[in-house]
C-alpha cells in the first residue's frame, strides 16, 4: 500500500538500517481531491493491558458541492460500531461500505454523503479494537537493532503513528486535530501539538491535545514517564517554546542534558530557518529502538538516550526535522529531499556554525567517502529517485550525496542568496508539501539565476564527475617595469560524463600557497590559466573536499569500511583461543553475510600467506603479534608496529594490557584493497571493541583503552597532486 502518513526516519549513528513497516508499490489512487478541509475532534481510551482502544471521532469535513462520498482508511483490526451524520440527537446513521485493501493492514471505508450537504458535513464515528503489533527486532551486520511496528498498545508502551491507521483518515489529507486521550493513572500520553488540559478522574488520566495547523498525521505515544520541562525563548524574536523530556525512570537523570542541548539547537536553527513551527519540543523515550522525528517531538530508543544522543547528527538532526519534513512536508511520490537538506543543516552545517573547521572537513570527507565506497557506478541512481533508506547505498545517495548537493548549491549561488532562499522556502511552504521542483523554483528566484542545469546535473542524473589533473606548467613573464609574475596553465580532465562545476585548486609556490576556485565547463579537457606572484611548485586538486566527485578507492583514506565494501574479502585468524572475543567477530561475519554476495573467506594466519587479491581483515592477539607484524610491514610501512606488550602507531607508542588498536592501510600492489588489523594486547582489551567493531568504520586507526576510544585519525589516500613543469621561455 501507499505510505501516506510519513514519519521522518533518522539514521542512528549514521548506521541504522531502517526497514519501513509497509511495502512500496501497490499505490492507492487519491480519491479525495474535493475534500477541502478535515478537522478531527476525537476521544480515545487506551487500555494497555488488553492492547485495545475505544474511540469516538467527530470529523468535520468541508467538501466541494458535487461530492457524494468520502473515502477513509482505518486499521483492519478496528471495528466500526457506527457512523452518524451530524452530531445532534436526531442525527441519522450514514451508509458506508467497507473494503479490505489488498496487501495492507488497512480497510477502506467509503461513507455516502447526503445530497444537499451544503459543503459542510459532520460525521461521528464510534470504533474500537486492538492495535497490537509488538516491535520486531532486526539484526544486521552492524549490530544495530532497529525495530519495526505499525503501531502498538501494550504494557511496554503505546506507539500510534499515522501509519498505525488508528483513526479514520481521509486519504491524502492534511488535517487539524483536537484529541482527548484517556489512559490508566501512572501513564503519560505525549501527542502531536499542544496539550491544553489534563485531569485525573476515577483512576484515569485524561489529556487534550490540539493541532491547529494542517498536519499529515496525529501521533501519540504513552508510557510511565518522568517528565521535565522548561521554557525556551528566542533571543531575536522573543518566541517562546516549551521544551520537555519524557524519560523512563532509568534515564530520568539525563533530562537536563537533553533540555540544554535542545535549547542550544533551537537558538541556532531559528536564526537559519525562522520561527520554530510548533509550541513545544519534546524528547520522548521510546520502548523500541528508534530515531523518529514527529511534529513537535522526537522519539528515541532507550539505548540512544543512555548513549547521550545529543550530537548534531542525532538530536540536532531531529530538531531540524521540525522545520524540514514536519512543517514543510515532502511531497509523496516525488523523491525525498527532506533527508538531504536535514543532513546538510544538522550533521554538516552545525560544525561550520560553531567554527569547527576540522569537524566540517571530516563531515565532507565522510559524505564523499560514504558515496564512493557504498555506491558502485553500476548501481548508482539519481538523488531525485531516492525515497527512503533501505541500506547503506540508499544512505549514501539519499542522505550523503543529497546533503552535498545543498553544499554545491550554496557554493554555486553564494552564501547570502542561499540562506535567504532557505528561509523563504521554509516560510513559503509551511504546512504544504514541497518537492525538488519547489526548491529549484525558490533558489532560482532568490539567486536570480536559472538553475535548471544544476538540478538536472546533480539531482536528476545519477553519478558524479571523475576529475583529474592532466598537466600543469608555468613560465615567467615580465610585466611592465621590473615586476615578474608567473603564468600557469593547468589542464583538468574529466573522464566519463563531463560536468559543469567549480573545483578549488591549491597552488603551492616557493614561499606561499594559494587556493583558487576554477570553473569547469562540461567538456573533457579544461585549460585553466592562472597568474601567480611566485614560481609554482605543485598543484593539488580540491584538498579541502569542497566538490563532489567520484574518487577511486585508493584515493580515499583507508578505513575498515574499505574492507567492508570490497567484493573480495578474507578474514585471517591470528589467535588460537576459541573462546577469544575475536572469534565472536568471525561468527558474526559468517552469520550475517548476505547470501548473494561473494562469501568472505576465513583462514588462519599461521601457515598462510596473505591472499594476493582483495581486502584482508586480521584479528590478532598478542601472542601472534610477530607473525602479524611481518604482514603489516608490507602495506603499512612504519605507520604501525606491533609488539607483545603494545604497539606503535604514527610514531607514538601505546603499551599495557588495556590497549587495543584497529587500523587499515592500503595494500601495496593491490589497488583499492586494504589490510585491516584489530589487535589487542589482552583478550579483555579487545572484548568490548569486538562487540562494536563495525561502528569504527570511518577512521584509518582507532586506539582503544579498556574498550573506550582514546584516539582516532585518518591516513590520507593518494592525493591528487601534480608537480608543475617550468617551461623556460627566455
Ligand atoms: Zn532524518
Amino acid at each position: 500500500m501507499r505510505i501516506k502518513k510519513r514519519v521522518v526516519w533518522q539514521h542512528l549513528l549514521g548506521l541504522l538500517l531502517v526497514i519501513l513497516p509497509t511495502a512500496e508499490g501497490n499505490s492507492v489512487p487519491l480519491q479525495n481531491d474535493d475534500v477541502i478541509s478535515v478537522h478531527h475532534n476525537s476521544s480515545v481510551t487506551l487500555t494497555p493491558a488488553t492492547h485495545e482502544l475505544a474511540a469516538t471521532d467527530q470529523i468535520d469535513l468541508e467538501v466541494s458541492a458535487q461530492v457524494r462520498s468520502v473515502s477513509f482508511t482505518l486499521a483492519q483490526a478496528l471495528q466500526v460500531e457506527s457512523i452518524t451524520l451530524g452530531q445532534e440527537s436526531s442525527s441519522q446513521g450514514a451508509s458506508f461500505t467497507t473494503v479490505q485493501i489488498p496487501g495492507s493492514t488497512a480497510q477502506r471505508i467509503v461513507v455516502m454523503l447526503p445530497e444537499e450537504h451544503g459543503h459542510k458535513v459532520t460525521l461521528v464515528w464510534a470504533y474500537r479494537g486492538p492495535i497490537n503489533d509488538p516491535p520486531k527486532e532486526l539484526r544486521h551486520l552492524r549490530f544495530v537493532t532497529p525495530s519495526e511496528t505499525a503501531g502498538h498498545i501494550g504494557l511496554e508502551g503505546v506507539y500510534l503513528s499515522g501509519e498505525s491507521q488508528w483513526y479514520p483518515d481521509v486519504e491524502g489529507s492534511f488535517s487539524t486535530y483536537r484529541v482527548t486521550t484517556h489512559i490508566p493513572e501512572g501513564w503519560t500520553v505525549v501527542g502531536s501539538g499542544r496539550k491544553v488540559a489534563e485531569n485525573l478522574h476515577s483512576g484515569m488520566v485524561s489529556s487534550t491535545w490540539i493541532v491547529g495547523e494542517r498536519s499529515e498525521a496525529f501521533t501519540l505515544v504513552a508510557n510511565k514517564f518522568v517528565t521535565k520541562s522548561k521554557e525556551w525563548k528566542a533571543s531575536t524574536t522573543g518566541q517562546r517554546v516549551e521544551i520537555q523530556t519524557h524519560f523512563l525512570r532509568d534515564n530520568a537523570g539525563l533530562a537536563d542534558e537533553y533540555l540544554d542541548a535542545t535549547a542550544q539547537y533551537l537558538d541556532a536553527y531559528v536564526q537559519i530557518l525562522g520561527d520554530y513551527p510548533f509550541e513545544k519540543f519534546a524528547v520522548v523515550e521510546n520502548f523500541f529502538a528508534s530515531g523518529l522525528g514527529m511534529p513537535s517531538f522526537t522519539l528515541l530508543g532507550s539505548g540512544s538516550i543512555k548513549r547521550h544522543y545529543i550530537q548534531p547528527y542525532a538530536l540536532g538532526h531531529e530538531i531540524v526535522h521540525s522545520w524540514i519534513g514536519n512543517s514543510v512536508f515532502n511531497r509523496d511520490g516525488h523523491g525525498n529531499w527532506v533527508e538531504g537538506l536535514t543532513t546538510y543543516l544538522a550533521n554538516y552545517y552545525w560544525h561550520e556554525l560553531v567554527q569547527d573547521d576540522r569537524q566540517a572537513f571530516e563531515q565532507r570527507r565522510m559524505m564523499l567517502q560514504g558515496y564512493n565506497l557504498y555506491v558502485r557506478p553500476e548501481d548508482d541512481y539519481a538523488v531525485a529517485q531516492f525515497f527512503r533508506k533501505h541500506d547503506e547505498k540508499d544512505n549514501a545517495i539519499g542522505y550523503q550525496k543529497s546533503a552535498f548537493v545543498f553544499h554545491l548549491l550554496r557554493r554555486e549561488i553564494g552564501d547570502e542568496p542561499f540562506w535567504r532562499g532557505l528561509k523563504t522556502f521554509v516560510g513559503q511552504y509551511r504546512n504544504h508539501p514541497a518537492d525538488w521542483g519547489s526548491i529549484e523554483k525558490v533558489f532560482s528566484r532568490e539567486s536570480g539565476q536559472n538553475l535548471r542545469w544544476f538540478f538536472e546535473q546533480w539531482v536528476e542524473q545519477s553519478g558524479a564527475p571523475v576529475v583529474s589533473l592532466g598537466d600543469a606548467s608555468a613560465h615567467r613573464i615580465n610585466k611592465d617595469g621590473d615586476q615578474t609574475v608567473w603564468q600557469m596553465t593547468i589542464r583538468i580532465q574529466q573522464s566519463e560524463k563531463p560536468y559543469r562545476m567549480v573545483i578549488p585548486i591549491k597552488v603551492v609556490m616557493e614561499d606561499s600557497s594559494e587556493e583558487r576556485s576554477v570553473m569547469l565547463n562540461p567538456s573533457r579537457i579544461n585549460a585553466v590559466e592562472l597568474v601567480l606572484p611566485n614560481a609554482p611548485l605543485w598543484v593539488e586538486l580540491d584538498p579541502e573536499l569542497m566538490s563532489f566527485r567520484r574518487l577511486a578507492r585508493y584515493q580515499l583514506p583507508p578505513v575498515l569500511n574499505s574492507y567492508v565494501t570490497d567484493s573480495d574479502k578474507t578474514v585471517m585468524r591470528a589467535f588460537s583461543d576459541p573462546a577469544s572475543p575475536l572469534e565472536q567477530i568471525v561468527s558474526r561475519i559468517e552469520e550475517h553475510e548476505p547470501t548473494d554476495s561473494q562469501r568472505t573467506r576465513v583462514v588462519a594466519l599461521e601457515g598462510h600467506v596473505v591472499p594476493r587479491e582483495g581486502s584482508v581483515l586480521i584479528l590478532a592477539e598478542a601472542a601472534q603479534g610477530q607473525a602479524v607484524q611481518s604482514v603489516v610491514l608490507e602495506s603499512c610501512g612504519d605507520r604501525a608496529t606491533l609488539k607483545d606488550t603494545g604497539f606503535r602507531i604514527d610514531g607514538q607508542s601505546y603499551d599495557g594490557p588495556s590497549m587495543a588498536v584497529l587500523f587499515s592501510c592500503h595494500r601495496t600492489n593491490v589497488p583499492g584493497s586494504v589490510l585491516t588489523v584489530l589487535y589487542g594486547v589482552t583478550s579483555d582489551a579487545v572484548a568490548k571493541v569486538a562487540r562494536l567493531l563495525f561502528y569504527y568504520g570511518w577512521h584509518s586507526y582507532v586506539i582503544f583503552q579498556d574498550g573506550a576510544v582514546k584516539k582516532r585519525e585518518i591516513w590520507p589516500g593518494q592525493e591528487d597532486t601534480m608537480e608543475v613543469r617550468i617551461d623556460d621561455m627566455s
